[in-house]
């Protein structure tokens, strides 16, 4: 029996900061500039503490100059706003990101929408959507999980999926669209699918690439893969699971990462996997964010 190859995205995060890191000493050294990213964290949901901190140490061990800024919980709207404004017009600042979910009584579109298009580095702009949809990305700011799992699928396929069959499982703007939009230009044949589509499990057997962004723990079985596709596994999915006669609180992907192992070509493990790209593509965004702000790109 064969066994698919393990995707070790953290690795491959890992290898790709080290270069990040150089990068950004050599844009200090020969042209004065240090990446600029700015935090703003609403609110004390425990999750998003983690993930701004962690976000924070990554942006420090690339060399970047990086800012926190934590506003409580009942904060206006109209001071996020004034905060998002001074943070887009202050030239040390290249990158700026909201961390979501916000608070109640604020409007994510409102919000999401007031950070200046060229320090997007979470893509979530319609401007930056709109190259992105359009194949301009030269300039644009895409999403950090579709663009790290693009780079995961490039090491296994190439950079030219055509005559491949992808099928995106999830079609929210943060992951499935960019990512249908990125495989779409690298030339594979793209099926969007999410809760309404009919026999799921079918669409993704013609599927030599699948990408799982739903949050249903374990959906994806060996009986839903073609053999040697590659699996990419954006689900975190915190499930209870008996380990060693205890049950414990474990992390799980949309994947049955077991049972596809037998099938698949490759797959991305949950954790290890999509989530260290995740937070490396930020770093990459906002070193080329300050790369494009000094005519250096684009
Ligand atoms: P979301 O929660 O906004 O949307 C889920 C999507 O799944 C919807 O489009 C819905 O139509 C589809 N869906 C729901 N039930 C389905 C079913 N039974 N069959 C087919 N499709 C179904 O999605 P999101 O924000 O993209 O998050 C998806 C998962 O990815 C979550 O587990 C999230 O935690 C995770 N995530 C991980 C990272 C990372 O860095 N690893 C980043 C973003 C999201």
């Amino acid at each position: 029996m064969t066994t698919a190859k393990r995707i070790d995205g953290k690795a491959k995060a890992e290898q790709l900061a080290e270069s990040i890191t150089e990068q950004t000493a050599a844009l200090l050294a020969e042209h004065g500039i240090k990446p600029g990213l700015a935090v703003v964290i609403i609110g004390e949901d425990p999750a998003s503490q983690v993930y701004v901190r962690n976000k924070k140490r990554r942006a420090e061990a690339c060399g970047f100059h990086s800012v926190q800024h934590t506003l409580a919980a009942d904060t206006a709207q109209d001071d996020v706003l004034a905060l998002i404004d001074d943070l887009n017009n202050d030239d040390a600042i290249h990158g700026i990101l909201v961390q979501l979910p916000l608070p109640d009584h604020l409007d994510e579109q409102t919000i999401t929408q007031a950070i200046s298009p060229s320090k997007d580095v979470d893509g979530f702009h319609f401007v930056n959507i709109g190259k992105l949809t359009a194949g301009h990305t030269a300039d644009a700011f895409v999403p950090c999980t579709p663009a790290g799992c693009i780079l995961m699928i490039e090491d296994e396929l190439g950079s030219d999926f055509s005559g491949l069959n992808a099928v995106v499982i999830g079609r929210s703007n943060i992951v499935g669209k960019p990512m249908s939009a990125l495989l779409l230009q690298r030339n594979a044949t793209v099926t969007m699918t999410h809760s309404r589509t009919k026999d799921l499990p079918g669409v993704v057997r013609n599927a030599d690439i699948v990408i799982a962004a739903v949050g249903r723990p374990d959906m994806v079985k060996a009986d839903w893969v073609k053999p040697g596709a590659v699996i990419i596994d954006v689900g975190i999915n915190r499930v209870e699971k008996e380990i060693d006669g205890e049950m414990k609180s474990k992390l799980t992907g949309d994947v049955d990462y077991d049972d596809v192992l037998s099938v698949a070509g490759a797959v991305t493990p949950v954790p290890g996997g999509v989530g260290p790209m995740t937070i490396t593509m930020l770093m990459f965004n906002t070193l080329r964010s300050a790369r494009l702000s000094a005519g250096l790109e684009g």
